[in-house]
């Protein structure tokens, strides 16, 4: 699913020019669990943010599935973030007068889906991810734990050829963070990519693959 091609990724601050990534090569097949670690500051959520499609390399090339995004316009990015990614932050970034199905409803609002089609994948994915019954909440009535399954609904609800979360347990307590990795764990069951940035080993060990970022570059790739 993705071919990335010595990734740069430099940000000018003033006069100054900050190098973050410098010559990331990789390669994800379909079906994939793969987590991302290193220290702060060594450039995860900047190669996830490629990755998802929320940001373009200052130079080299991203392939996803075959189509080559790197050269792409904010147009057309933006459907691809649509209808092959989902993204699951960290803050849960839901919207906080919408209901929880409003929100997981709400990427097929722009994928031009009619309403009662909306409502039905919506209550679909929301009883899928264990909210059956929390659909007419609102982002501040839920734990933080039940937010962030809306947050993981939404990002599945087109059906992306990838999931990426960005640290999606790392505001939650560690038994709500198990929970959150078992569901997780049953999307890549289901036969969906995953990639996921964490700082802790015991997260990381949910995925099959492990890639170390150091100081924007690739220190180490392996299997568990
Ligand atoms: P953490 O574990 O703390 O989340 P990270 O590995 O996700 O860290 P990044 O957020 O990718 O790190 O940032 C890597 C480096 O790039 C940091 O030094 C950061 O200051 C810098 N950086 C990120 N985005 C920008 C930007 N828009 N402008 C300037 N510098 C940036
Ligand atoms: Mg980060």
């Amino acid at each position: 699913v993705i071919e990335i091609r010595d990734i740069i990724r430099d940000f000018k601050l003033g006069q100054e020019t900050v190098h973050v990534l410098k010559g990331i090569d990789l390669d994800i097949k379909r079906g994939e669990y793969v987590a991302i670690m290193g220290p702060s500051g060594s450039g995860k959520s900047t190669l996830m943010n490629l990755l998802g499609c929320l940001d373009t390399p200052t130079a080299g090339s991203y392939k996803l599935n075959g189509k080559d995004v790197s050269q792409m316009s904010d147009d057309e990015l933006a459907d691809i973030r649509n209808t092959e990614i989902g993204f699951v932050f960290q803050t849960f970034n839901l919207l906080p007068r919408t209901t929880a199905l409003d929100n997981v409803a709400l990427p097929m609002v722009y994928a031009g889906k009619s309403k009662k089609e909306r409502e039905e994948r919506a209550s679909e994915v929301l009883t899928n991810v264990g909210l059956a019954d929390r659909m007419d909440h609102k982002p501040n009535q839920l734990s933080g734990g039940q937010r962030q399954r809306v947050a993981v609904g939404r990002a599945l609800v087109n059906k992306p050829s990838i999931i990426l979360a960005d640290e999606p347990t790392g505001n939650l307590d560690s038994k709500t963070s198990l929970e959150i990795m078992e569901l997780f764990d049953q999307i890549h069951a289901s036969g969906n990519t995953v990639i996921m940035v964490t700082h802790e080993e015991d997260i990381a060990a949910h995925a099959k693959r492990v890639i170390r970022l150091r100081d924007g570059m690739i220190e180490s790739d392996t299997y568990n």
